[in-house]
């Protein structure tokens, strides 16, 4: 019998029977939740949580991220209980739609200073790499779906898709998904530059879609000749805003970017990656310059490709990236290409999160790397990429309490607090802040201003601690000055710096 969810079975990797009939009972669950309720198109809502169900398929996820995708909206739209959840798809479900549904309550509101916050608080609250796949997949479809929306919530999604989920996926590695998320926000954003960008590629495209075939063809060949054969080739015409950020650099000067087209080269090994260099700079000139080795030095996300650019004889400039298989699934899927073939018992979720705050925190980044000791089971898989070994080791360390532990107290995330804003944004703080470094933080004429302070909507005194996740309010009069006083409170320089400066003018 087909059943709608056929589509993802079959994106799936490998699937068994039961995997099958699990999936097909989530969406059946959905859909009776989701009821009578409509997308914003039209639509039955139920083409939502099906097209998550998809794209996580096709990212390679397991059978409990799938179906947690298919309920992700179940527990804030519907009646469906988690406890009924967990009934019938076990804990992990229930824990990642649970995580899935706190996580969307967060949202950006466009101020600047708080994107990072809102970033941080992303990961922190996801807790399992997974939530934040999900979650990713939840706003591409969002963002596909974007013109049903109505233009001022259709404004603040696009910048919060650009500011704060576009980054989280380039972080997490996830080429694949960033560029869509950042092609749709920039269309969203900016429709006029959006359109004449994309109307360039395309011309571009057609024109050299004969060269750029001709040159695919001669690569073919000179590897076959030089003794490879076990490899594919697939072509990519860049992104369009990566193509418009770019351009800009480059003087508005298309012909001075050079990585508009690229071949890529995927060979089994990584042996095979060097030796395919060595045979392409034999067929064509290389530009001088402009090979880039991000497999013997890796970008910070866990990239892994060899670029070169040459130019043909007829004159085309091509980019080429020469990448084993497992870095073609590394560099499309990131951190979900680890999920995907790592023994779920050695955990890497988790460690996958902690590579992601890892970027932020220097250090931790200097511990780990002084101190690494590669756990023996990930230094003995010759697949395992270097990132993730010392990522193990660092998790070692960290189990272990030594070093790392030290490491972590003085980190974001063991100092730090997140608390709100009545309208819901993000201010991360010390921990031991009080209304006095939260008024600052928001903005100086608030604390300058300050009178009084609400938490959660209870009066506290200016000087109490605040805690993670208190909602604060600034009660302000015109009149009112700051008081010397307060330097005792305030634990941010920030507001310490405000306040001296206000008060001293004061005393002028
Ligand atoms: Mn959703």
């Amino acid at each position: 019998m087909p059943h709608p969810t056929d589509d993802i079975i079959r994106a799936m990797k490998s699937h068994t029977a039961e995997d099958q009939k699990a999936i097909q009972e989530a969406y059946d669950v959905a859909k009776v939740a989701h009821n009578t309720e409509l997308r914003k198109s039209g639509e039955p809502y139920i083409i939502h949580p099906h097209a998550i169900g998809v794209t996580l398929a096709e990212l390679g996820m397991d059978r409990d991220t799938i179906i947690a995708g298919i309920l992700h909206d179940t527990l804030e739209d519907t009646e469906l209980k988690a406890e009924e959840i967990e009934k019938k798809f076990g804990q992990t479900v229930r824990f990642l739609v649970e995580s899935v549904t706190k996580l969307s309550k967060l949202k950006y509101r466009g101020l600047e200073r708080h994107v990072e916050s809102l970033r941080r608080l992303f990961v922190a609250t996801a807790n399992d790499v997974r939530v934040i796949i999900i979650k990713l997949a939840d706003r591409l479809h969002n963002m596909q779906t974007l013109e049903y929306v109505d233009p001022v919530k259709r404004h603040r999604i696009a910048l919060e898709t650009r500011e704060v989920y576009v980054p989280v996926a380039e972080r997490l590695g996830m080429g694949v998904v960033k560029a869509q998320l950042e092609d749709l926000a920039f269309k969203a954003l900016e429709p006029e530059k959006y359109k004449e960008t994309a109307r360039f590629l395309k011309e571009r495209g057609e024109q050299e879609k004969e060269a750029l075939s001709k040159a695919v063809n001669d690569l073919r060949k000179g590897l076959a000749e030089a003794g490879i054969t076990n490899f594919h080739t697939e072509s990519r015409i860049k992104n369009v805003h990566s193509f418009a950020t770019k351009l800009a650099k480059k003087g508005n000067d298309p012909d001075k970017v050079y990585d508009i087209f690229a071949i890529r080269i995927i060979v089994p090994t990584l042996a095979d990656c060097y030796r395919t260099l060595g045979i392409i700079h034999n067929i064509w000139r290389p530009i001088p310059g402009r090979v880039k080795d991000y497999i013997a030095a890796p970008k910070p996300n866990g990239y892994r490709t060899i670029h070169t650019t040459i130019i043909t004889p007829h004159k085309l400039i091509i980019e080429i990236q020469i990448r084993s298989e497992e870095m073609q699934k590394e560099s499309k899927f990131g951190v979900a290409a680890h999920l995907l073939y790592k023994d779920p018992k050695k955990n890497p979720e988790k460690l996958a999160t902690v590579a992601w705050a890892w970027q932020f925190i220097p250090s931790l980044m200097k511990v780990a790397r002084g101190q690494a000791k590669v756990a023996p089971e990930v230094a003995a898989a010759p697949d395992s990429p270097e990132w993730l070994k010392e990522l193990n080791a660092a998790a070692e360390e960290f189990k272990s309490g030594k070093a790392f532990d030290q490491a972590l107290r003085e980190d974001f995330f063991a100092e730090r607090m997140f608390v709100f804003t009545p309208k819901g944004d993000v201010i991360d703080l010390p921990v031991g802040a009080t209304p006095i470094d939260f008024a600052y933080a928001v903005h100086s004429d608030i604390g300058n201003t300050m009178m009084g302070a609400k938490v959660n909507g209870k009066m506290i005194a200016l000087h109490d601690p605040l805690h993670n996740g208190d909602i604060v309010e600034i009660q302000t009069k015109k009149s009112a000055k700051p008081n010397k006083k307060w330097l005792e409170h305030a634990k941010t320089s920030g507001a310490k710096h405000h306040i001296r400066n206000a008060t001293n003018k004061t005393q002028k």
